[in-house]
């Protein structure tokens, strides 16, 4: 199972959940399941039961079970995506989020005073400062965001939990460029790309949510996906607004639902063209599991070596990239 969707059941457990929203009930026996109302249903004999152990419920009465997320789907009305996206939001993320929007001013300030990462950023055909402000897009360099957040409160053990510094106080995310990954309007993650000799990508320990800016994507029939934020970036400066990015080439459940979501969908698959066929049969594996889940999707082929951003350094044009869209085949 994915492993954000475990960690969210095992932080919000199904009992507490229902308690907090005043639902009552009564021990059955000795185990660990409990009996009340139907928060579902109209009853006045209590048929929904609830295992803590095994974190589900059931109703005898209007016969639906399962989750967590399953009773927040029903409950609201909502998507699979959705209900765990507001889970997340109301139950997990408040007070970290300030603690990350101060570290993304802050290292938003960094990144015009670091030559070296504003040449990198050109480097990988990233100038457009218009792009580079609205997603917020900074620079660590390292030493000093320590100082900062204590100076607005911060514990030191809070900045370690958070996996922003090390041991020794030192940025985490030292020599990386930083774009903050926001769920409904709030950050719930950073991506550091090293600029450097270190391992390129890095995110803090915690959930990366789902597809990134999906929240504006998603109104959109038609999506582009591809697998970095860089390449995003690119197709973004193309006024390519449709494309979104899963972090990687294997979508998590929910970007997966995501993907699913809507009528009319087509899906764009633009993943990196890997000389050891990698990116090619992650996208030909996704096409073919977004087909059976009855959603339309082509495969887009960039040339040999080529990942959207370095076509782009490369000079390619918004014009070749519509060309490739054009070209873009079903399986
Ligand atoms: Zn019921």
């Amino acid at each position: 199972m994915d492993a954000d969707l475990a960690e969210l059941k095992r932080r919000i457990p199904l009992l507490e959940y229902l308690r907090r929203r005043h639902w009552t009930a009564q021990r059955v026996g000795a185990q660990q399941e409990f009996v009340g109302l139907c928060p579902l249903h109209q009853e006045t004999r209590p048929s929904f039961y609830v295992n803590a152990r095994k974190n589900l419920f059931y109703c005898h009465g209007c016969g639906r079970g399962g989750d967590l997320i399953r009773f927040v789907e029903l409950e609201r009305q909502l998507s699979f995506s959705q209900s765990v996206a507001q889970l997340q939001q109301e139950w997990l993320s408040a007070p970290t989020t300030h603690l990350l929007e101060h570290t993304v001013a802050f290292y938003q300030r960094q990144l015009p005073l670091h030559p070296e990462a504003m040449k990198y950023l050109r480097q990988r055909a990233l100038g457009n400062a218009e792009l580079l402000t609205e997603l917020q897009v900074g620079y660590a360099p390292g030493g000093n965001l320590r100082l900062h957040l204590t100076s607005l409160g911060y514990s030191f053990a809070r900045l370690l939990q958070t996996g922003l510094i090390n041991n020794q106080g030192r940025d985490a995310f030292y020599r990386r460029v930083i774009f903050p990954c926001r769920q409904q309007g709030q950050i719930i993650n950073l991506y550091g790309r090293s600029i450097g000799a270190a391992f390129p990508h890095r995110f803090l320990p915690r959930s990366r949510g789902g597809l990134f800016a999906w929240d504006s994507v998603a109104r959109y029939p038609k999506v582009i996906l591809v697998e970095g934020l860089f390449d995003l970036a690119v197709l973004w400066q193309y006024g390519l607004r449709n494309s979104t990015c899963a972090f990687g080439k294997q979508l998590t459940p929910i970007q997966f639902a995501q993907l699913c979501e809507g009528p009319d969908r087509l899906v764009y698959i633009a993943f990196d063209q890997d000389e050891n066929q990698a990116g090619q049969q992650a996208a030909c594996a996704l096409a073919h599991r977004l087909q059976t889940a009855g959603v339309a999707a082509r495969i887009v082929q960039l040339p040999a070596g080529h990942d959207p951003n370095s076509y782009s350094s490369r000079g390619a044009t918004s014009a070749d990239f519509a060309a490739l869209l054009e070209q873009a085949q079903p399986l």
